[in-house]
Formats: structure tokens, sequence, C-alpha cells
């Protein structure tokens, strides 16, 4: 069993950014900018949020973060994007989600300059994804191509299984997997909560990648000898003995699963530092647009 060490891979990842970046450096040009706009308080966001300006700020790019009150209007948050959008400064931007539930999330994702969504959630740039063009492709999704890619894990031909249709993670996974190239060319299932005998489903693939969001929701018994396993679950589950008071875990029973399968991402460890360095990625991206590169 190999683990899909996604903090390694990341990290090389992250290091061949900070390169690209000083040649920016070098040449006398102004490096990426990626802006992060937060509405609220939420742990979970403020904490992946500070996650992702501080790998800014490790390879090297011009971050800002927008803070934005819990009572924030719609107008408000719409008028924000209108200034990000117009900022010559600013490459990329994304706005952390979930939102209040005074802000409609489809206005919002409509209303970012597809050429600065980093994060490829407007509509455009899922469309372009889809129909095998150039364009950002949300960063998790991104993450576990690149993974697999890294790893030189097989995919051609072989039955993925995608647990969950989230727009951001899910959906664009079960496209992905089936598109034409490498990592891809693999048949897909796309399983829901309204998937019956899903056992019946994940017995029979060569690749399972689990979106849903419920601990140890994948079991030994679910998956056949030598799987794939990609873990995207984070979910926090109280844990008085640490200092923080919980523990983050996947949704697969590492401990058992991963006797049987061939790779498996642990969590954490795994899935989360790709989705930041792909963000990242998709920065660089975005300056290159920005300036015709
Ligand atoms: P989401 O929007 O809540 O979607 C969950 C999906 O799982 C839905 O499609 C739901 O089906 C499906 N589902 C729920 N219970 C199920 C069951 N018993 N059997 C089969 N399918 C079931 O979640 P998300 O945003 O995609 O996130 C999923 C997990 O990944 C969460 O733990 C999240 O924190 C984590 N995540 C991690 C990263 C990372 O960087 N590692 C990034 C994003 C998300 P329905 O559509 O029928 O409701």
């Amino acid at each position: 069993m190999v683990i899909l060490d996604g903090k390694k891979v990341s990290n090389d990842i992250k290091n061949e950014i900070a390169v690209e970046v000083q040649k920016i450096k070098d040449k006398g040009e102004k490096v990426p900018h990626l802006a992060a706009i937060i509405v609220g308080n939420d742990g979970a966001s403020l904490t992946y949020v500070g996650s992702k300006v501080k790998a800014c700020e490790r390879v090297g790019f011009e971050s800002t973060l927008v803070q934005m009150s819990n009572t924030t209007s719609e107008i408000e948050l719409l008028e924000k994007i209108k200034e990000l959008n117009e900022n010559a400064d600013i490459d990329g931007f994304i706005v952390q989600l979930p939102l209040p539930p005074q802000i409609n999330e489809q206005k919002v994702l409509l209303a970012v300059n597809p050429d600065k969504d980093v994060d490829g959630f407007h509509p455009t740039n899922f469309g372009k994804m889809a129909l095998d063009m150039s364009t950002f492709i949300p960063a998790t999704p991104f993450g576990i191509l690149e993974l697999l890619d890294r790893y030189g894990v097989e995919t051609k031909g072989k039955h993925t299984v995608v647990i969950g249709r989230s727009h951001i993670v899910g959906r664009p996974m079960s496209i992905l997997m089936g598109r034409k190239g490498f990592p891809g060319n693999s048949t897909v299932t796309l399983t829901h909560s309204h998937t019956k005998n899903i056992t019946q489903i994940t017995s029979q693939a060569d690749i399972i990648i689990s979106a849903l969001g419920v601990p140890n929701f994948l079991k030994a018994e679910m998956i056949k000898d030598d799987a794939v396993i990609v873990d995207v679950g984070i979910t926090r589950v109280t844990d008085e003995t640490r200092p923080r008071g919980y523990k983050i875990v996947g949704d697969v029973d590492f401990a058992n699963v991963s006797k049987k399968a061939s790779y498996i991402t642990p969590v954490p460890g795994g899935v989360g530092p790709m989705t930041i360095a792909m963000l990242l990625k998709n920065t660089l991206l975005a300056r290159e647009r920005h300036n015709n590169i």
C-alpha cells in the first residue's frame, strides 16, 4: 500500500511555484496577487482562508484578505466583488464558502470575473472544463488529478466511483475522470444520497473518490482488493484530548481500508494541502492570463 502523500507533493508544488515567482521577480515584473473575501467568522472557514494567505506568503505571492462581517448584505458583497474585478493589481480572487443565509451564493459566483475566478466556480469556467478547454479547474479536483498524476496512478480504462455530487468536488471530479487524457479515460459512476446499494457499486470500483463529509463512511468491506482510495472528507470531531478540542477525520475508515487499498490518501495530509497548492497554481495561471503571457 502506498500513501498518496499530499503534504509532500503540495510542498514540492509550492517550491516549484516559488521558483517561478523568483523568475518573475528577477525580470522586474509584478508577482501574482491573490485576494480572498471571507464573510462572517466561521472557525473552519477562517482557518482555510488563513492557510491560503500563509501559502501565498510562502511562495512569494502578494495576498489580500478582505474580512466582512456576518451581517454583510448581498449588495455590499457584490460591490466588493466588483471592486476586486476592476482592481488591476489583483490577478485572482476567491470568495470563501459557505456564505451567510442572506446572501445568494449563485449570484455571488456569477459576479466574479471569470478571468479572475481562480476557484473555477463560475459557469463559464465550469463549462470550459466540461468541454476540455483550458481554464481554471476547481482546486480540490485539480489537486486530486495532480496527486494521481505525480504518483503515476493508472486511470485509463478503470472504473472510478465518485461519492458525492457537490458543485465544488464530486460533480467536477466525475467530469474530469471521464475526460480524454491522463488522468482521465475512466469509466465513471457518480453516486449521491439517493444511490441504492452503494456497496455493490463501490466494491466494483478500481478508484474511489469519496467526498460526502460523513466520518468513516467508507469501510473495508465496501472496497475490492487493491482499490485506489482518495478521501476528500474533512469533518471536525470533538476530541477533548487535543488542545483545540477537536480532530479532523475523513470519510474513510483509514485503519482498515488501508490494509486492502493499493494507494490511499490520509486525512489530514492528503487532499487538503493539495487544494491550497492548486489554488496557487491557478493564481499563477491567472497572472499569465491577466498579462496575456
Ligand atoms: P456537500 O456539498 O455537502 O455534498 C455532499 C455530497 O455527498 C452530496 O452530493 C450528497 O448527496 C452526498 N451524500 C451525502 N450522504 C451520502 C450518503 N450516505 N451516500 C452517498 N452520498 C451521500 O459536500 P462537499 O462540499 O462536496 O464536501 C464533501 C466533504 O469534502 C466535506 O467533508 C468537506 O469538508 C470536504 N472538502 C474537502 C476539501 C479539501 O480540500 N480536502 C475541499 C472541499 C470539501 P446529495 O447530493 O443527494 O445531497
